[in-house]
């Protein structure tokens, strides 16, 4: 067993002064037990905790990283930045060239704002499409994460289902009024008040679930119908699915796209855009407001611009095989040792959902077993394997999972699924 006393001792004092010792809920392992490692420092596919313990790490920043931790390019880049100043409150060089790479990666993208979160890019891409439509209604679906923006924090996967909330407190029932909830991989029917309908192209917080043939095929037809707008919440899938995204290898063509994670290289950021006529829609140029001191911050733009200068498509189709692989292996080593589990992929990622028949929305991702999942995590940890500490999260392998660590992580997975209570 491994040392943990510089990790219980850290989790103490932030305790003291940090709601529940975590910056984010699910880092605190409140649905797998125990008290969460600390880290010390990152690098490739590796991190190490506070007491020198080191893991092989699959959750790389919930898919924030994609090329290895601090990455040669992505840490250069970040701080000779920084050399130059953190942040000014005036446009930049770097914003222009991340936005220029991102309208050149993703057709469905005319123009583009920079923001700091995830969370910023969905509440604001949601802000210009009420705007642009002057309609109030909102649709979406359950499972699906779109950050903490109050109206969003209905039905939400990742960290809201780990906690078996169905919102949050705090959120009144008038900030809700306007948004309807509709499952996963069913075409609702909207109508003429609906300003748009925001969805996980490839929903990644409620586990992995792929979208059923003809899903978004059918809400960009019916969005298209009533004149509502269709936006995709990529802020995992964009450029990790590919250098277009989700939208690029289905062939569906959002109004409105929702970036964030990879596209600042582990810096924070965020960024919505979408088709010139709506963007235009936001100040200075139109009616609705939108602003931000640290939007467009020149660390997150070096270190964005790194990050997407290495994925070309080559290495995402590279990375797309390994990971298939590793999940084909995977799933068949947990079976062979009696675990009722499955593993999915879909291009690099890679869900673990325990339970015979793979969902198809929020009702069957919620029928996973939660121990079975707790006990297996717990098993990875002490044999040095780090994934979520959170049933509805998935895996992230990057370009630092090579074929050989990805072996050597199926060879403890074998091993820890034989002391895993299902
Ligand atoms: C992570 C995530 C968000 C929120 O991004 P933050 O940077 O955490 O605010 C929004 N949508 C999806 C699909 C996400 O996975």
């Amino acid at each position: 067993m491994s040392t943990w006393s510089e990790n219980d001792e850290l989790f103490e004092r932030a305790q003291e002064v940090i709601p529940g010792g975590v910056s984010s809920p699910v880092r605190a392992f409140g649905s797998v037990g125990g008290s969460p490692y600390f880290v010390a420092k990152a690098e490739g596919p590796h991190l190490w905790d506070a007491d020198g313990n080191r893991y092989l790490d699959l959750v790389q920043s919930y898919g924030a990283i994609i090329l290895g931790h601090a990455h040669p390019v992505v840490v250069d880049a970040i701080v000779s930045a920084a050399a130059d100043g953190t942040s000014y409150g005036a446009p930049t060089e770097g914003e222009v060239l991340l936005a220029e790479e991102i309208v050149r990666r993703v057709p469905s993208i005319e123009k583009v704002r920079l923001v700091s979160s995830g969370t910023e890019a969905t509440m604001s891409a949601i802000r210009v499409a009420r705007g642009h439509t002057k309609r109030d209604k909102l649709v979406k679906f359950a499972g699906c994460y779109h950050g903490h923006a109050d109206q969003l924090l209905v039905a939400g996967g990742s960290g809201v289902a780990t906690l078996g909330l169905p919102g949050s407190a705090g959120v009144t029932s008038n900030q809700v009024a306007d948004t309807v909830v509709a499952p996963y991989n069913v075409v609702p029917t909207l109508d003429e008040q609906t300003a748009c309908v925001i969805v996980e192209p490839v929903a990644a917080n409620m586990g992995l679930v792929a979208p059923a043939g003809g899903f978004l095929e059918g809400l960009r037809a019916e969005g298209d119908r009533v004149g509502a707008l269709l936006v995709f919440d990529e802020v995992i899938t964009g450029f990790r699915l590919g250098n277009a995204g989700a939208q690029g290898r289905l062939g569906v063509r959002p109004d409105l796209t929702c970036l964030g994670k990879v596209i600042g290289g582990g810096v924070p950021v965020g960024a919505f855009g979408g088709r010139a006529d709506v963007m235009d829609a936001l100040a200075p140029v139109g009616p609705v407001y939108q602003a931000g001191t640290l939007s467009g911050n020149p660390l997150a733009t070096a270190g964005g611009r790194a990050a997407l200068s290495l994925l070309t498509d080559d290495r995402f189709a590279d990375l797309e095989k390994r990971a298939g692989r590793f999940a084909e292996q995977l799933e068949r080593q947990l079976r062979d040792a009696g675990l009722d589990v499955r593993v999915p992929s879909f291009g690099t990622l890679v869900g673990l959902y325990f339970g015979a028949d793979l969902p198809v929305d929020y009702d069957g991702a919620k029928r996973t077993d939660e121990q079975a999942y707790a006990s297996f995590f717990h098993a990875l940890l002490e044999r040095g394997v780090a994934i979520a500490p959170g049933a509805y999260e998935v895996m992230f392998p990057g370009l630092a999972h090579t074929d050989e660590i990805l072996d050597r992580i199926l060879d403890v997975a074998a091993d820890a699924a034989s002391s895993t209570r299902a």
